[in-house]
């Protein structure tokens, strides 16, 4: 495993860090983490180096800290950081955000954070951390010795970013960076702004929420023509890890499977060759031509008012994407739990206002109902 030195504290943080809030469920439940196989997840990856775990307020329906706490509890605490996340689009109070925070340490079984967040931080939640003035309360627990190190989420727009660095003294930011968003998603300028500001970058959503671990028949191909043997996500990750302002790479581990594959790629970190970026680049083309919808399965639109799955929606949108008609989808569609589909949508627009990725989640859920509404005599 790499190690990369937190240029604030010092603190050296493996290069490949753990998300907690894509760990296997029962039934499709989120707040029902099925123990034996996550826990078995988190100590493949203790045992292989990681020492960077990051959970939040509201992931798996608030059961990932409670989780986490318990997975994390057979190990010295001073042998890895914990990271999670205040969900300020939610509070009203300066009081509330106290009482989260000690909610927080109950459930993750701790008295101190190492790396605490406001968590998807964007225009709305910068006013209402602005309103709440928050930066004494958290200078307070700084001091403490409660929250080691101060940062923030982001999905919004660089100049918004360049804002919320000259109002407090964080110490990191966590970004959205993988290969398609390095220009889609102007992560180039953020990773640049965050690197300029003398502060590390912490990576999520690499693989994109799964996207980039497999890129349709066509990018694959191109991949697995370059490095037999090699995953599609590997590409993703070694893509991240040679940024030198990375200090650690989030990976929402799923199965025994992909932890062993990250391990074996931030083993031995190799950076990109310019004749494998430029394959990269080949195969990424390919992928985007095949129009898949940029959705992550962050699931803040979610729980939608009228009962739409829109994860789930968008997922088996991107699973039939390539196939280059609406056959697959025709297929597959009548299979979706009849409760939780697109025609259920009243357009309240609620999705559409929290999407980080911007996606016009209505427009997107009508054209799903007309390309598999019956064909007409
Ligand atoms: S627009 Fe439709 S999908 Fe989005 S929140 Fe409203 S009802 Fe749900
Ligand atoms: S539609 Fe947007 S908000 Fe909902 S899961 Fe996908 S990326 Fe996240």
């Amino acid at each position: 495993m790499e190690y990369r030195k937190n240029p604030k504290n010092g603190d050296d943080i493996s290069l490949l860090g753990m998300g907690m809030m894509r760990l296997p469920v029962a039934d499709g439940k989120q707040d029902q983490i099925e123990e034996k196989t996550a826990r078995a997840i988190v100590d493949a990856c203790y045992q292989g180096g990681v020492n960077y775990y990051d959970s939040a307020y509201y992931y798996h329906d608030e059961a990932s800290e409670p989780f986490t706490g318990k997975a994390l509890a057979n190990y010295p605490r001073g042998s890895y950081r914990l990271a999670t996340k205040l969900p300020l689009w939610d509070m009203k109070s300066l009081d509330e955000a106290k009482a989260a925070f000690e909610t927080q340490l109950k459930r993750l079984n701790t008295d101190y954070v190492d790396y605490y967040l406001i968590h998807a931080m964007d225009k709305d939640v910068f006013a209402t951390f602005r309103q709440l003035e928050l930066t004494g309360w958290l200078d307070s627990l700084r001091r403490s010795g409660a929250i080691k190190q101060m940062g923030f989420s982001f999905h919004a727009k660089p100049e918004l970013l360049t804002e919320i660095l000259e109002h407090y003294n964080w110490d990191f930011v966590q970004i959205q960076l993988n290969y398609i968003d390095w220009e889609f998603q102007n992560a180039r300028e953020q990773y640049e702004i965050i690197e300029k500001k003398g502060l590390p970058c912490i990576v999520m959503e690499p693989v994109r929420g799964g996207r980039l671990a497999d890129l349709g028949p066509g990018g694959n191909a191109v991949l697995q023509r370059q490095a037999p043997g090699k995953s599609i996500a590997s590409w993703a990750m070694r893509y991240v890890a040679a940024l030198p302002n990375v200090l650690t790479v989030l990976s929402g581990m799923s199965s025994a499977e992909q932890v062993q594959d990250n391990l074996a790629t931030f083993s031995n970190v190799t950076p990109l060759s310019a004749q494998e970026t430029a394959v990269l680049e080949q195969a990424a083309e390919l992928f985007k031509a095949a129009a898949t919808i940029p959705c992550t399965q962050c699931r803040y639109c979610m729980p939608c008012p009228a009962g739409v799955d829109i994860p789930g929606l968008m997922n088996l949108l991107n699973k039939v994407a390539f196939d280059g008609s609406t056959f697959g989808l025709r297929q597959r569609y009548p299979h979706f739990p009849e409760e939780n589909n697109a025609s259920h949508c009243t357009q309240c627009g609620h999705c559409e206002s929290v999407c980080p990725q911007h996606i016009p989640i209505m427009a997107t859920l009508e054209k799903l109902v007309a390309d598999t509404a019956p064909a007409a005599d």
